[in-house]
């Protein structure tokens, strides 16, 4: 129901702002509605009522079944409890203010607390299988069910059990736990992915929110506990002296993890290389229950296959060590500026496309940015939000500047800031609460994010502008058009090699990441024009949008996939970590029977 209204306030909202672009906008505004139309769009999908997953989902094959055996008891549970620090303090309070989110706000939180105000936490939850926990939508009434919060989680998707970990080890003991049981594991730190790659049905959800050390003392690199999210690590960032800052994404509740191992695209990338350009190694724990160290040296394999194999496939990630950049003098400026007109003056509308595809051609790698297309039935809008890594005093920001605002923009604002936490303050980034947080809302029915990457051969031709012309016109109501000029710039990409990141090749030569809503005429006009998707921004409906079963593998992957498989099945042979559309997810599970154990996994039931 909820989902109606929202989209109902985007077809509002979008006929409000085509007529007056309100007062303060810019002030509140990082990006605009792009979760509304998101959730608007997955709504749209109302045809199908099949659960996406299962068609891809080795199902419980292996896993061991509430009442069975195998199933821990409470006395295991309780043991299990004990033994990861249950006096120590588990808490993922936000203070309000400026301080940074150490984790998303869910929708309708009562006084804005991350997990609906569960504080403290404790360091199992088990669920209580018999009763009707987990099938409210959105006001979770329980524990367990705050515990679990996480976005858009799909109809039977609930963990059994949910751990809160402090340390490595307690990684290592879950991970054990879940062996010695036969349980599913999936791994969540913020929750925010919003294609179910962080869920498994009665299984163990691995939450790394609290694991949040840093390390700043390192030559060029900092190291990361993998429950950070941008907002923590940015506020930190600053506070270095000189000031610094991390490639990050556009929300601020967004973790470091999903965001560094799928890809990574955001503000800063155009200069400072895409996540997985910025991850120098990570600390993982792998399916035997292993804590190893990836990197260029240390299992480089793995670590390739962490750099864009995304998901929780290969284990869970305990620390991440990132590349750390210098604030640029002059700080970060943001231009806002958005165009309108009447729908029923096309030719006006094509020169605009035109114009503004045309100037970003002419930025350099200190600019990336957003534009949302939206129309109605009388009135096209185009919203654009651009960040530059310098001061809005340096004269390439002001060149630019002037290009785009003699283009008769109808409203416009130009705002400096030190340092890129100041630039996303939590208090004004709460306002947009969509950004800032998730959407626990299950939906019955198939989700459906349909994404493509634009190179800039194309921006320049006539075919792509064509089509974008032509979408407004032809697919009046269809919702927003979303494009990330946000990839590595060209000056800035020959300094990575693409052979030491397993993204498909496409992410990184890319000029735009474009989100076109899930109708037949977006997806029919635009998915043709590239070869790859955003692993972490895009989800099919099924196997065959894209020709063949293994559509896929080759839209996130493209040639790299097969040696992502050899890497999967070396480090998690049975199969043990599993996510919706990740590397090996439409394989069996062999994860043996508990009789059937060799002498390493009957060490473990002791
Ligand atoms: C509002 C919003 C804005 C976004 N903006 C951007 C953007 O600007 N740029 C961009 O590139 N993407 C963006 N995304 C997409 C985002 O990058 C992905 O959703 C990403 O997966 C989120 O990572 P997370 O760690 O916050 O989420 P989570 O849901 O906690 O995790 C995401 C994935 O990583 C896995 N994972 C998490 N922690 C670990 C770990 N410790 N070890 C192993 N696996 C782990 C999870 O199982 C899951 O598969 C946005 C998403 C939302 C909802």
């Amino acid at each position: 129901m909820q989902l109606y209204v929202l989209m109902s306030i985007v077809l509002l909202s979008a006929t409000v702002k085509a007529a007056y672009p309100p007062e303060g906008f810019a002030e509140r505004v990082h990006v605009p509605y792009r979760s509304i139309t998101r959730a608007a769009s997955w709504a749209s999908q109302s045809d199908d009522p099949v659960r996406h997953f299962e068609s891809n989902d080795p199902g419980p094959a292996g896993l061991c079944q509430h009442r069975e055996p195998c199933w821990p008891t409470a006395a295991e549970v309780e043991a299990f409890s004990n033994s990861i620090g249950p006096a120590m303090k588990r808490s993922l309070r936000w203070n309000r203010g400026e301080n940074p989110f150490p984790a998303p706000i869910p929708l309708g939180s009562k006084g804005g607390q991350p997990l609906y105000g569960l504080d403290p936490l404790k360091p199992v939850y088990a669920r209580a299988l018999d009763s009707n926990q987990l099938n409210s939508t959105m006001l979770f009434k329980d524990d367990f069910s705050k515990a679990a919060t996480r976005n858009i989680p799909a109809e039977g998707y609930e963990p059994a059990f949910i751990v809160f970990p402090l340390t490595a080890a307690h990684v290592q003991k879950a991970v054990l736990f879940a062996r010695k049981h036969n349980l599913c594991v999936a791994v969540a730190g913020t929750g925010h992915d919003f294609i179910n790659r962080h869920s498994c049905p009665n299984g163990l959800l691995i939450r790394t929110s609290l694991l949040k050390d840093m390390n700043w003392n390192m030559d060029g690199v900092v190291k990361l506990g993998a429950g950070l999210t941008f907002s923590e690590v940015s506020k930190a960032a600053a506070d270095q002296r000189p000031s610094m800052y991390i490639a990050t994404g556009w929300a601020p509740t967004v973790g470091i993890a999903g965001w560094s191992i799928g890809g990574g695209h955001g503000p800063l990338v155009p200069s400072s290389g895409l996540g997985v350009d910025n991850l120098v190694g990570v600390e993982i724990v792998t399916a035997n229950g292993t804590l190893v160290t990836a990197n260029a040296e240390e299992n480089a394999d793995l670590f390739w296959a962490l750099r864009g194999g995304g998901g929780s496939t290969w284990g869970v990630i305990t620390s991440f060590t990132v590349r750390k950049h210098p604030t640029p003098a002059g700080g970060m400026t943001r231009l806002v500026a958005s165009f309108a007109g009447d729908i029923l003056i096309p030719v006006l509308l094509e020169q605009r496309v035109e114009q503004l595809l045309d100037w970003t051609l002419g930025l350099d790698e200190k600019w990336g940015g957003l534009f949302f297309m939206t129309s109605d039935a009388t009135a096209w809008t185009i919203e654009m939000v651009w960040w530059y890594a310098g001061s809005r005093r340096d004269p390439g920001f002001r060149e630019q500047k002037n290009k785009l605002l003699g283009l008769h923009v109808g409203f416009s604002n130009v705002f400096n800031c030190r340092d890129w936490f100041a630039c996303n303050l939590p208090s004004t980034a709460k306002l947009i609460s969509l950004e800032s947080g998730i959407v626990p809302t299950k939906i019955p029915w198939v989700n459906l994010v349909p994404s493509v990457i634009i190179t800039r051969d194309l921006v320049g031709g006539s075919e792509f502008k064509s089509a974008v012309k032509s979408w407004f016109l032809e697919c009046p109501l269809c919702g927003a058009l979303e494009f990330y000029f946000d990839l590595p710039h060209p000056n800035i990409k020959k300094h990575f090699d693409a052979n030491a990141t397993s993204i498909g090749s496409g992410f990184r030569d890319g000029m735009i990441h474009l989100i076109v809503p899930p109708d037949p005429i977006s997806m029919k006009k635009f998915l043709h024009l590239g070869e790859n998707s955003y692993f972490s921004e895009s989800a099919y409906k099924g196997h065959g949008e894209f020709g063949d079963e293994d559509g896929w593998k080759k839209r996130y992957w493209g040639s790299n996939y097969d040696r992502l498989l050899d890497v999967k099945t070396k480090y998690d042979p049975d199969n043990m970590f599993w996510c919706h559309h990740c590397v090996g997810s439409d394989r069996p599970r062999t994860f043996p029977p508990v009789s059937e154990r060799g002498v390493f996994d009957a060490a473990l039931l002791v």
